[in-house]
C-alpha cells in the first residue's frame, strides 16, 4: 500500500520511527482501523508546504485514503502510546484510545515533528471508548489550534480533517471524523507518569529521549534531569502566560494534557474568554472551576509538581535531597510565570521599558475590566487604536484615571507604543459563538465556506480586515455557554 501512495504523487515524506525504538512498553503497533467512504473535509496546505509536503500533486480521493490511514505513508510505523494522567486531581491509567502515531517526519527545515490521527480506531488503551471521533470536535480542535499557531501561541498543528463516511454515537448519531495532528511530539507529563510506574530503565530511557528531542542544550549538562526540570517548568510559564494573554482557557489541564515540549495540546472543551473574568470555565464538567482561566497558572504548577515526582530517581540517589532539589525549582515557577506575564502585558500595553509600578498599571486595567464587564480582546484592541477610546464603556470615570496614568506611563513615545501594541493584541480571536455557527453550517448542511470564511480571518489576527469585521463583535450575551470534551 506504501506504493501506492507514492504511485498517488505524494512527495516528501520523511519517516522515522524514533519513539518505536524505546522500551516497547511505552507503546503498542496498531494499525488504524477501515473506514467506508472517507472524504476530504479540511486540508492545510501552508502547514504542508511548511512540512515539504506536495498535496496539491493527488487526488482528492488519495488524499481522503491517506489522511483517513487507509494507505499509509512510506516509513510510517503506526503505534499507540501509553501514558497515565492525573484527571480532575485523579490517578489513571490511559494511553492513545482514539490516536495513532505514525512516526517522527524530518521537515525540510531539520525539525522533527510527530503525525498523529485521532479518530482512527480502537486501540489497546481504548477502555470502553469506540476509538473515534466526530467532525465537530476535529472541526474545532482544528480552528482553534491554526488560529492558536497564528496567534504565536506554541502548539500542535491540524494537517487535515477527514469524514469517514461512518457515523459515531455520542448524542445521537454523528459524522465520523479523523483529524491528522501535527505536534513537536506528544511525550506528556502523563508520560512519564506512566513510566516512572514501570521499570528505571524506561523511565530513564524515557528522559533521555525527550531531553535529546526537546531540550538537547541539557544532554550534557551537570544534573541533567534536574535541569531538564528547569527547563520544562520554564516552559510551561512562557506557555500559560501566553494563554493568559489571549484570554484562552484551555479548559481540561489533567497531567495527560500537558505537552512536555511545551506546546498546546488537546482542544476539548478550551475557548477563547470574551468579557474578562478570572473566574471564566466554559467546560460542562468542571463545576468547581478548577480549570478556571485565573486558575491555569496554579494549575500549571499542580501538574509540573507531579512531573518532579515522576523525576526523583533520576535527580538523585538520596531521595531527601532529590525532593529538596525539585522542590527549590517548583517554587520558582510563581515567578518565571509573573515574569513571562508581565513582560507580555507590557507589551500590550506598548510599554517598552521596565518599570516599577507596571504591575499595579495593568492590574488595574484588569480590576476595570472585569467590574465593567468588558471584553477582554476588544479593549486591549481599543487601546491600540489612535486615539482615546471612543465607547461609552469608555467615559466611566474609573476607566478614565486609568488611561491618564497609562498615558502618562507611555510618555510621548506614542505612536512606537501603538504599533507594538497592534502587533500582539489580536483584533480576532475564534469566538464562541462563530465557532459554534461554522460548526453546525458544517455538520448539518455540509457547508464548509463558513468555516473556510472564519479561518481565513484567523490566519491574520493582527489585521482589522474589513471583509471580517464581523469576527471582532462579542456575543450579545454568553452566559451559560458550555464546551464538552469531543
Ligand atoms: P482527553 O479527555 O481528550 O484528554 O482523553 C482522555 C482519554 O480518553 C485519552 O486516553 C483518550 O485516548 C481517551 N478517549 C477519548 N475519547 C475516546 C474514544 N472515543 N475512544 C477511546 N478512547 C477515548
Ligand atoms: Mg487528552
Ligand atoms: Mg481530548
Amino acid at each position: 500500500s506504501t506504493a501506492t501512495v507514492a504511485e498517488h504523487g505524494i512527495t516528501g515524506w520523511r519517516f522515522d520511527n524514533t519513539y518505536a525504538r524505546l522500551p516497547e512498553d511505552l507503546f503498542t503497533p496498531t494499525q488504524p482501523a477501515k473506514v467506508r467512504a472517507p472524504r476530504i473535509a479540511l486540508l492545510n496546505h501552508e502547514l504542508a508546504d511548511e512540512l515539504g509536503l506536495d498535496l496539491r500533486a493527488i487526488s482528492p480521493d488519495a488524499a481522503a485514503a491517506l489522511f483517513a490511514g487507509q494507505e499509509l505513508p512510506p516509513g510510517a510505523g503506526p503505534i499507540a502510546q501509553a501514558y497515565a494522567g492525573h484527571q480532575y486531581g485523579g490517578f489513571t491509567m490511559l494511553g492513545d484510545g482514539r490516536a495513532i502515531l505514525l512516526g517522527e517526519h524530518r521537515t525540510p527545515a531539520g525539525r522533527l515533528v510527530d503525525i498523529q490521527f485521532k479518530g482512527s480506531g480502537r486501540t489497546r488503551f481504548s477502555r470502553g471508548g469506540d476509538g473515534r471521533a466526530a467532525l465537530g470536535p476535529m472541526l474545532r480542535e482544528y480552528v482553534i489550534s491554526e488560529a492558536m499557531s497564528a496567534l504565536g501561541v506554541p502548539t500542535t498543528r491540524s494537517l487535515a480533517v477527514v469524514t469517514t463516511g461512518e457515523p459515531v454515537y455520542r448524542s445521537g448519531a454523528q459524522k465520523g471524523a479523523v483529524l491528522t495532528r501535527v505536534a513537536a511530539s506528544h511525550i506528556r507529563v502523563g508520560t512519564f507518569e506512566y513510566a516512572a510506574r514501570r521499570d528505571p530503565a524506561t523511565l530513564r530511557a524515557l528522559a533521555d529521549y525527550t531531553i535529546a528531542r526537546h531540550y538537547p542544550e541539557l544532554v550534557e549538562a551537570p544534573q541533567k534531569y534536574l535541569a531538564f526540570f528547569r527547563a520544562v517548568s520554564d516552559r510551561q510559564a512562557a506557555l500559560v502566560a501566553r494563554w493568559q494573554h489571549v484570554g484562552f482557557v484551555h479548559g481540561v489541564m489533567n497531567t495527560d494534557n500537558m505537552a512536555v515540549s511545551g506546546e498546546t495540546i488537546d482542544y476539548g472543551p478550551c475557548a477563547f474568554m470574551n468579557a474578562y473574568d478570572p473566574a471564566t470555565v466554559f467546560s460542562s464538567i468542571d463545576s468547581e472551576g478548577r480549570y478556571a482561566y485565573g486558575n491555569q497558572p496554579n494549575i500549571a504548577q499542580w501538574n509540573l509538581a507531579r512531573f518532579a515526582e515522576t523525576l526523583l530517581t533520576l535527580i538523585g540517589p538520596d531521595p531527601e535531597a532529590a525532593v529538596a532539589a525539585a522542590m527549590g525549582v517548583l517554587n520558582e515557577f510563581p515567578a518565571r510565570f509573573e515574569g513571562y506575564w508581565l513582560a507580555g502585558m507590557r507589551k500590550k500595553l506598548g510599554l517598552q521599558t521596565d518599570e516599577g509600578g507596571d504591575a499595579e498599571l495593568v492590574q488595574g486595567l484588569l480590576d476595570w475590566m472585569q467590574k465593567s464587564r468588558a471584553d477582554f480582546t476588544n479593549t486591549f484592541r481599543d487601546l491600540s487604536a489612535d486615539g482615546p477610546p471612543t465607547g461609552e464603556r469608555y467615559q466611566d470615570a474609573d476607566f478614565r484615571a486609568w488611561y491618564t496614568r497609562w498615558q502618562d506611563r507611555v510618555g510621548p513615545s506614542a505612536a512606537p507604543a501603538r504599533e507594538l501594541m497592534r502587533s500582539v493584541n489580536p483584533a480576532v480571536i475564534p469566538r464562541n459563538h462563530r465557532v459554534e455557527e461554522a460548526l453546525a453550517a458544517a455538520e448539518q448542511r455540509d457547508d464548509l465556506t463558513v468555516l473556510n470564511h472564519l479561518l481565513s480571518a484567523l490566519k491574520l489576527p493582527f489585521e482589522e480586515r474589513d471583509e471580517f469585521a464581523a469576527y471582532r463583535t462579542p456575543p450579545v450575551d454568553e452566559c451559560g455557554y458550555r464546551t464538552f470534551c469531543g
